[in-house]
């Protein structure tokens, strides 16, 4: 271990010795960062209010946003929330994955968990040192990302490092994620399945499995608290190369110009005014979504001065959450 707390860990065979050291640091009431194939979630007890309470404390998070629950096993959510018939086919199809359900609370998690919401959101990871760490730990692990709030998501452990520090106790470093972006949020407790979050589980894949077309929600705040906060914001501003005027609006705001996309910025920027080093491409949206919250953190550290960043051309698969994070990172509300 490093003095940043850091543990490396073997990404697909966990170290025992490790995965008990970060249990034994969650059970006695601490915070662990650890890797799950979306993004690295800051973890503690979810059925521990004090527990749960210093994830707000590290992260400057509002406590009226909720956080998911993550599970080693299904037959641990029952005591927990009511699910559904829909619900158990999803879970059956999607988990271990990056797919969040929203289920009807039996009332037994902590509030400073739900927020005070009568709903739950629960999630099994596929990550192999996620499983190893919930199941090792003997209770649900209420994680979100590890970033402080209002940061783009960490997608490594150095990123987690960088913008946590020593407000965690321990980090597991089994290196990059795989998704790179948060997992789909479906609020699952009324008749219709709403979309709450693109994430990394393509909602055309759902509607193919249930049959039935998901509600957008369109951000719907009340439904979903966290989507009222702004998100993901880069440290210098983030403009879309879909907006009126964005060369000479980037350019008026300084000299070092970046750009992020799945095609080079010419088209956009066509007399060079992207130096190479600050350029960053993406062969598809799958590697978009992956790459993303690296991309802006990669960027701020090269000293970019405005980055504009390419609205990916369909909203299909990994697209729909790439446009999502990309809307509320440029947003200057
Ligand atoms: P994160 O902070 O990245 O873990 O995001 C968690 C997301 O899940 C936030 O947008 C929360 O508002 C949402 N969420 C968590 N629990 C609930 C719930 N019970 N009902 C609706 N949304 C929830
Ligand atoms: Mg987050």
């Amino acid at each position: 271990m490093n003095r940043f707390g850091v543990v490396p860990v073997h990404p697909w065979n966990p170290e025992t010795e490790s995965i008990e050291r970060a249990a034994e640091i969650l059970r006695s009431g601490g915070l662990v960062a650890f890797p799950t194939e979306t993004v690295y979630g800051l973890g503690a007890n979810g059925l521990s209010p004090d527990a749960a309470l210093k994830i707000y404390a590290a992260k400057g998070r509002p406590q009226d946003n909720p956080l998911i629950l993550h599970f080693a096993a299904c037959r641990d959510i029952e005591p927990l929330a009511h699910i559904s018939r829909r619900a158990r086919v999803l879970m059956k199809k999607f988990w271990p994955g990056p797919l969040t359900l929203v289920l009807p609370s039996k009332g037994v998690v902590p509030r400073e968990v739900t927020a005070g919401l009568d709903t739950l959101a629960v999630r099994m990871p596929s990550h192999p040192v996620a499983l190893a760490l919930i199941d090792r730990a003997g209770f649900p692990i209420a994680a979100p990302s590890a970033n402080s709030s209002g940061r783009p998501s960490p997608t490594d452990a150095q990123a987690v490092a960088n913008d946590l520090g020593d407000r965690v106790d321990l980090i597991l470093d089994a290196g990059p994620t795989a998704v790179g972006v948060e997992s789909t949020v479906l609020d699952l407790t009324g008749p219709e399945i709403i979309l709450l979050r693109p994430g990394g589980c393509p909602i055309e894949e759902i509607e193919a499995t249930t049959g039935e077309k998901i509600l957008l929600s369109g951000g719907d705040d009340h439904r979903s608290p966290g989507t009222r906060y702004r998100h993901y914001a880069p440290s210098v501003p983030l403009l879309l190369d879909r907006e009126e005027g964005v060369r000479p609006r980037a350019m008026a705001i300084g000299g070092r110009v970046a750009w992020m996309g799945m095609m080079g910025p010419e088209k956009i920027f066509p007399d060079g005014e992207v130096h190479e080093s600050l350029s960053i491409v993406f062969s598809s949206a799958e590697n978009y979504a992956r790459g993303l919250f690296h991309a802006i953190r990669t960027l701020e550290t090269r000293q970019a001065d405005v980055i504009v960043a390419q609205w990916p051309p369909s909203p299909e698969g990994l697209g729909r959450a790439v446009r999502d994070r990309l809307e509320r990172a440029s947003s200057r509300e």
